[in-house]
Parts: C-alpha cells; structure tokens; sequence
C-alpha cells in the first residue's frame, strides 16, 4: 500500500471517528493512532482531555467498532485491578467507510470550503485544536491543549490531504 494512501486511510479514520464522536472524538483516535496502545490516563494527558470524558468517548467508539482493547490485570496489595489498553482498528475502516460515505465526502467537503476561506492558526502539535482567527484571538494565541503559542497554519499540504482523501473514496465508489 502506498504512503499517500496509508496515510489517506489513517485520515479517513479519524474522520469516521469525528462523525461519530466529534471533533474531541477526533482527538483521542489521533493520540490512539500515535501511541498504538494506550490507557484513558495516557489518552487524557496527550490529549488535554479529562479521563472521564476520554472514557465515554471511548466507549462510544467501541460500540462503533473503530477501536479494541487488551485488558491487563495488575496485583496491588491482595486486590486485582483491570487496566484497559485501547488501540484503533483503522484497517476495519474501509469496511465502515462504505456505510457512511456519502455523509463523509459531504462533511469533506464542507471542510475543504472552510479551509479554503478561513485563515486557520495552530500550534504545530499533531491532534491539537486547530482555530480560526476569532477563536485564536479568543484565546489570546496560545493552544487550548497545550498552551503553546499559536501560528498561522500553512494551509497547502492541508488542503492537499483533503483532496487526495477526497479523491480516494471517491474512486473506492467507482470500483
Ligand atoms: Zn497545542
């Protein structure tokens, strides 16, 4: 499989996650993509997001199917604790694309118009919040997540992973 597609796969999970979870789901199936494996803690302090809201949107995913998990029992004093460890399930995503492709290419789409007229700031951080000017100001141009100072984004490559995502599942409908 090549690169392009790869990572047009990988984009396209985590827009099946936004449809289903929203923009915070977004963020979790990004930190999930990164970390491979990774507890609710673990999740919570990549993404800035508080455990209990990590948990439920986990939950959802998983009831979707878009992620698993590895259930690891850990002795502490004469008491076993679960710990779960969740991982996402991009490769059953071309499956659950075809069940929601049309709502994706139209959200794509939306997203590309917006892109095209919106001068868009972000902190450089792969899953972090991206702004537009009014939120930017609004957070006196420091990241939600991180609070690391925010820039203005270079929109190409974004828009060109838009198109390419765009183009690929509309090919997979050709086929
Ligand atoms: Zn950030």
């Amino acid at each position: 499989m090549s690169e392009e597609r790869l990572d047009a796969i990988g984009h396209l999970y985590t827009q099946i996650v936004g449809l289903i979870g929203g923009d915070e789901a977004i963020e979790v199936a990004e930190a999930l993509i990164q970390l491979k494996k990774a507890s609710e803690e673990q999740i919570s302090s990549k993404t800035g997001l508080r455990v209990g809201d990590v948990r439920k949107i986990l939950f959802k995913l998983y009831e979707k199917a878009l992620i698993t998990y590895e259930e690891l029992k850990k002795e502490e004093g004469d008491k076993i604790k679960s710990i779960f460890l969740w991982m996402p399930l991009i490769d059953q995503v071309e499956g659950i694309a075809a069940n929601y492709r049309r709502m994706i290419l139209q959200k794509l789409r939306e997203k590309l118009a917006f892109v095209e007229a919106n001068e868009l700031y972000h902190c450089g951080k792969e899953g972090h919040k991206i702004l537009v000017f009014d939120e930017a100001v609004e957070n006196l141009f420091k990241c939600p997540v991180c609070g690391e100072p925010l820039f203005r984004m270079d929109k190409e490559e974004y828009l060109r992973k838009l198109n390419t995502l765009i183009k690929t599942i509309e090919n997979e409908e050709k086929e």
